[in-house]
Order: structure tokens, then C-alpha cells, then sequence
């Protein structure tokens, strides 16, 4: 087993050769997931103006300080403010301001009492302005007022740089009124599946074909990290055909090539070979199961990966050396994997002593993580996957974990903590 590269030794020699490319504008729209490349330096202050954080009205505090049920305060209502309203005005001394929530406080008043502790409070705010309100409780300076600059102030750093945008990251940019940032270009990613077995979605099943899996596999977790997928198709099991495969990306050439099947050392597996014939393999067999034969080189100066042909064992090997790339050439950090201790329900055997990823359900049991495998193991099955919701992990060197053991599982459900 000494030829099979230990996995921790393969991320690290396929992230030396990886850099974060290059920034490029983009409209905040269309930014999510993207990563900034600069600091977000506010232009306003949030709330850009005081307002009301409640339906009622604006008042000045001193006048309803003796507000009671039992002895209302009645002011004569001399202004309708609602949302959008753009000039404040000042409130006049001795009444109050009917007022939306988010609607400019006018100025002179310094409090907004809630319209439930108004005698207008069984009408609708839509109903017309009634000439007096009256007040059956006081309120303190600043009740109910959103203060301008609150939330953000004008000149604030509101986002580093190397922020990966959230949803709510998009919300505060436009809230700021910006309308680009800059932020690392997409990871371009050329994919190819190959085998002469392979069959494209639609095509009619027949004997001894199979349908390409993998390259929906494959795109699905490319593009979920954000990267941009530009379809090579699949190569055939000869030379020529998988050279020219490769050779579509000579045209606008992409920071990565992903590829599944033939690398392994079976007669049809001419992958390896057209790499080291126009490029250079720098390994194709890692300690791990499934997908020990994992290949990085590569093709004509483009990094290459190649992944193993069974779909458990692509996918495996995607999420352990792919998305890691992908990470890298947007600018972030190394990925932290969802770790989960659970207890096994049953044993775990890797005769081998190759670092191991079972198919796996963990589940709580009385505020306990517990593990047991999804059916047959074998790396062509797809459907064990399809029911796992963890990866349960065998260290490099360890042959069996006994049932009742705490294990490593690596999440597949980001709603699972
Ligand atoms: P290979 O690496 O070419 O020996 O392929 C290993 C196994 O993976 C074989 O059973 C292939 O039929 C299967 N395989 C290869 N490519 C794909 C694919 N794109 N989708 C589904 N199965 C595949
Ligand atoms: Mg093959």
C-alpha cells in the first residue's frame, strides 16, 4: 500500500498549484455567493432618517406624561405621516402626528405611542384622520423612534473583504443604495465524463450501456459552489477521442478540468495516458475508499483532476479534492467539514486500512448522535447515497470499529447540527 498517496498529502499537493483568481465588478443583484475583494465602506447611515418603529402616534413626551386609562391626554392631530412621506414638517406644540411604522418622525416630536394605547385603536389606519387623539398611557423620550445611523453608520466598514454574500448581505448592500461590488470572477470548471458504456439523458436504454451519471453529479456540486460548469461531453475509450475532448478547452482555457472514469489501470483507461502524454500526472492512487484511483496532473498547463468512474466514489472524491479547489479560486479559506460524533449501531470494517467514507444515517437519539450504514456499500451504488445524510469515516490504518464506538461523521445535511 505504499504507492497510495495518504489524502491529506494529495489536497495539499493539488492546493499548491491553485490560486484565487482575479477580481471583477459585479451588480449586487446578481452577487450572492459570490466572494468581495474589497471592503464594503458605507455611503449612508441605516436608518437614513428617524423613524417610527410602530403604527400610533409622534407626540412630545412631556405633553402625555399624565396619560392614564382613567384620565386620557387629548391632543388635536395636525399631521398624517405615512411611509414614503418625504417632508417631515415640524409638529406643532400642543398635538401629535398620526404615523406609519418606517414613516419620518417629524421634528418636535420625540416619542410614537402605538395606536393600541389610543382610543383610535379599533380604527384601521386607512380610515381618515380622525381632529383629536387620545393617549390612555405616557411615553418616555425616544419610545418607538429608529434613531438615524443606529443600524450603520455613513463611513462604517459594513463588509470585509473575503466576505462570501449571503442573502442578507445582498439586502444591506441595496439598503446602502450600492449598486456593485467587486468580487472574485467564478471558477471555471471544464467537466467530462467518459466511457464507452455511456449514455446521454434520453437516449434509449440498451444492452450493456449505462447512463452518465456522473456528469450530473458532478455539475450539481460544481455549481452549487458557485462555480460556472462548460460541458465537454463524454470521451470515448481511445485516445483520440479523449485528446479531443480535452482539446475544446484550448479555445478559452478554464482554471480546472474534471473528468471521470478511465484513469484506473484497466485496459480501456486511456484518461491517465493522454494526460501524461500532453501535460504531466503528478499522482493517481490515494489512500481512500472509495475512490482510490483519484489522478491530479495536468493537461496542456491546465490543472487536471480525475476522478474514479463509480458515481459514490466521483462524488466522494469531488467533495474531498474538487470543492476544495473551488474554494481556493474564489479566495477562501479551507473548507471545514461538518464533523459529527455519533455513536455506531453497528461495526465498521475496512480490511484494507485505507482512510474509509461508509454511506451513513446519523440521527439523535435522546440528545446522542447515532450511525448505521445505508444499504450495500459498493461504489457504483448511487441509491446508498441518495439515503445517506453523513459520511461515516474510517481513519487511514484503522481495519474495524466495533458497534458501540464513537465515530467521525461527515455531515451531508447542512440543516443537520
Ligand atoms: P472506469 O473508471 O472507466 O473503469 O469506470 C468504473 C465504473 O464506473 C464502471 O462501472 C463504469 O461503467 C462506471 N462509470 C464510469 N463513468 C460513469 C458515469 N459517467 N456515470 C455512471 N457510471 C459511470
Ligand atoms: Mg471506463
Amino acid at each position: 500500500m505504499t504507492d497510495l498517496l495518504p489524502i491529506r498529502e494529495a489536497q495539499e499537493r493539488i492546493l499548491a498549484v491553485i490560486n484565487a483568481r482575479g477580481s471583477e465588478p459585479c451588480k449586487v443583484e446578481l452577487a450572492i455567493h459570490r466572494v468581495l475583494t474589497e471592503d464594503i465602506i458605507s455611503p449612508l447611515a441605516l436608518p437614513p432618517f428617524n423613524n417610527s418603529s410602530m403604527d400610533g402616534y409622534a407626540v412630545r413626551s412631556d405633553e402625555v406624561s399624565n396619560a392614564s386609562p382613567s384620565t386620557p391626554v387629548t391632543l388635536p392631530v395636525s399631521l398624517d405621516i405615512p411611509a414614503g412621506f418625504a417632508q417631515q414638517g415640524v409638529l406643532a406644540k400642543g398635538t401629535a402626528a398620526r404615523i406609519l411604522t418606517g414613516a419620518p418622525v417629524p421634528d418636535g416630536a420625540d416619542a410614537v405611542i402605538p395606536i393600541e394605547a389610543t382610543d383610535q385603536f379599533k380604527n384601521p389606519q386607512t380610515a381618515p384622520m380622525q381632529g383629536t387623539v387620545g393617549f390612555f398611557k405616557p411615553a418616555k423620550a425616544g419610545d418607538n423612534i429608529r434613531l438615524a445611523g443606529e443600524d450603520v453608520q455613513l463611513g462604517q466598514v459594513v463588509l470585509e473583504k473575503g466576505r462570501h454574500l449571503l442573502p442578507q448581505d445582498i439586502g444591506l448592500l441595496i439598503s446602502l443604495g450600492i449598486r456593485e461590488v467587486q468580487v472574485t470572477q467564478k471558477a471555471r470548471v471544464a467537466l467530462f465524463s467518459s466511457g464507452d458504456e455511456l449514455l446521454l439523458p434520453g437516449q434509449p436504454m440498451s444492452p450493456g450501456m449505462i447512463y452518465d451519471a456522473n456528469t450530473y453529479v458532478l455539475s450539481g456540486l460544481l455549481e452549487n459552489a458557485g462555480a460556472e460548469v462548460i460541458h465537454l461531453g463524454i470521451a470515448l475509450d481511445n485516445p483520440e477521442s479523449v485528446k479531443n475532448t480535452l482539446d475544446q478547452v484550448l479555445q478559452n482555457p478554464p482554471d480546472l478540468i474534471v473528468g471521470s472514469a478511465g484513469v484506473s489501470v484497466g485496459a480501456f483507461d486511456y484518461v491517465r495516458e493522454v494526460i501524461e502524454a500532453n501535460g504531466s500526472l503528478s499522482f493517481w492512487r490515494v489512500n481512500m475508499r472509495p475512490g482510490k484511483p483519484v489522478a491530479f496532473g495536468n493537461y496542456k498547463s491546465i490543472p487536471f483532476v480525475g476522478l474514479p468512474g463509480n458515481p459514490v466514489s466521483a462524488y466522494i472524491g469531488a467533495r474531498v479534492f474538487v470543492l476544495p479547489i473551488i474554494r481556493k479560486l474564489h479566495g477562501l479559506p479551507p473548507f471545514t467539514q461538518h464533523i459529527i460524533q455519533a455513536v455506531l449501531d453497528e461495526p465498521l470494517h475496512s480490511p484494507d486500512g485505507r482512510e474509509s467514507y461508509f454511506r451513513g444515517v446519523i440521527r439523535k437519539e435522546e440528545g446522542v448522535y447515532h450511525a448505521r450504514l445505508t444499504g450495500h456499500q459498493g461504489s457504483g451504488n448511487l441509491f446508498s447515497l441518495v439515503q445517506a445524510n453523513a459520511l461515516l469515516i474510517v481513519p487511514g490504518e484503522v481495519t474495524h470499529i466495533p458497534a458501540g464506538e464513537t465515530i467521525s461523521a461527515w455531515s451531508l445535511d447542512p440543516e443537520l447540527n
